[in-house]
């Protein structure tokens, strides 16, 4: 695992420095500014290192972008404010269990899932409040997986 690694450690570095999810080409451009001269199939390949390693989390937006987090580790969910990228890691003991419990009925094992919910964050709520307009939300898919 020699290879890559201070690519890897820069891509590292900018990630715990930002807020919230971010994708590979927003990262780039950050990284490019700060000077770094790494490439973006690099910064690609490190985050996606970094995701399957555990040290960051990664995530589809409604969009269909994948979206890049350093996280805290074990598993967890996020509420992700879809207008200013606010990223609150929640624990959701009641998916743990419906998530189990339905996995259990079926007859799977092994069992993993995915649970990211989009929304408008309290103070993008109300900033748009005068509009009235309604609060989105949607879930994802990420590589977050975890055991039975
Ligand atoms: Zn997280
Ligand atoms: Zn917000
Ligand atoms: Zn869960």
């Amino acid at each position: 695992m020699k290879r890559n690694t201070w690519q890897r450690e820069a891509v590292r570095e900018a990630l715990d420095g930002t807020e919230g999810f971010i994708s590979a080409q927003a990262l780039h451009s950050a990284l490019h500014a700060s000077g770094s001269p790494i490439g973006l199939a690099t910064v690609y390949r490190a985050l996606g290192d970094l995701a399957s390693n555990g040290e960051a989390d990664s995530l589809q937006s409604p969009e269909g972008e994948a979206l890049y987090r350093a996280c805290s580790t074990g598993h967890h969910h996020h509420l992700i404010c879809r207008n200013c990228g606010l990223t609150v890691e929640i624990a959701a003991d009641e998916v743990e269990a419906w998530a189990k419990r339905v996995a259990a009925e079926h007859g799977f094992t092994a069992a993993a899932h995915v649970v990211d919910v989009f929304g408008l964050c309290a103070e993008c709520t109300a900033a748009q409040s005068a509009q009235s307009a309604p609060a989105a939300h949607a879930s994802a898919a990420d590589r977050h997986s975890h055991g039975t």
